[in-house]
C-alpha cells in the first residue's frame, strides 16, 4: 500500500478493526517494529491477535531517511494504523 496516495481525510476515517479470522477474538492489537527500524528506514506494522497469535500483513513505509525528526514521523502513524488495519481485514492473516 503506498501511503503518499492516501489523502488527510482518508487517514483521519480510521476504520474498525475486524475480529480474528481464526479464532474469532477481538482481542487485536496494531503492533509495529519500533525506533530501531525505522530510524534505518523502513517502519512496519501489523495487526496480531493476543488470543491465537496470528499476525496481518506488513504496513511498510520505505522512506524515512534516516535523521527525520520524531513530529514527522509520529505524523505518519495514524497512515501506518490505517494500512495495517486495511490489510487485517482482508482476511489473509497468517499463523
Ligand atoms: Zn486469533
Amino acid at each position: 500500500m503506498n501511503l503518499a496516495e492516501l489523502t488527510p481525510a482518508q487517514i483521519d476515517a480510521m476504520p474498525a478493526i475486524n475480529a480474528c479470522p481464526f479464532c474469532g477474538s477481538s482481542d487485536v492489537h496494531v503492533l509495529n517494529n519500533g525506533t530501531p527500524y525505522y530510524m534505518l528506514g523502513a517502519w512496519e506494522m501489523w495487526v496480531t491477535c493476543y488470543g491465537c497469535r496470528a499476525r496481518g500483513p506488513l504496513a511498510t513505509h520505505q522512506g524515512i531517511p534516516q535523521g527525520t525528526s520524531r513530529e514527522t514521523i509520529m505524523a505518519l502513524k495514524p497512515a501506518m494504523e490505517r494500512a495495517a488495519i486495511e490489510l487485517w481485514n482482508r482476511g489473509v492473516a497468517t499463523k
